[in-house]
């Protein structure tokens, strides 16, 4: 039984709100947002962090950053260049990465933010 809170909104043992699912990823909100949208993509396999990549995720990673930006659009940020959007993943304990399990965070909608 994994302790990753990440897994367990991955299996669906943690509600989260979704915005979007397939069978490799999951986005849902961030419970804590730092800006107008702030949504989080993950794999759902657990991959610990940006340090733990390899090129067999080349596809997975991707996939996430190409899903990014049509997420974000859905979710109101408005187009580039006037609007637009900032994607953050934080790597271990400098970096800031506090759960760990890989999560990729879009940001966005118009300033000031709480932060970023
Ligand atoms: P990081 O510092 O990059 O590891 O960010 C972890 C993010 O996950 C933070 O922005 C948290 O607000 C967010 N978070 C933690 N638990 C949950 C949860 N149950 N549902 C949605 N977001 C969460
Ligand atoms: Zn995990």
């Amino acid at each position: 039984m994994t302790e990753c809170i990440f897994c367990k909104i991955a299996a669906g043992q943690i509600p989260s709100d979704k915005v979007y699912e397939d069978d490799e990823l999951l986005a849902f909100h961030d419970i804590k947002p730092w800006a107008p949208i702030h949504f989080l993509i993950i794999p759902k396999a657990h991959i610990v962090s940006m340090a733990h990549v390899g090129s067999e995720h080349a596809a997975l990673l991707g996939r996430i950053m190409t899903l990014a930006p049509r997420l974000a659009l859905e979710q109101g940020c408005q187009p580039y260049p006037e609007g637009g959007f900032r994607i953050v993943v934080n790597t271990g304990k400098h970096g800031g990465q506090e759960v760990h399990h890989l999560h990729v965070h879009v940001l966005g909608g118009p300033r000031p933010w709480v932060h970023g």
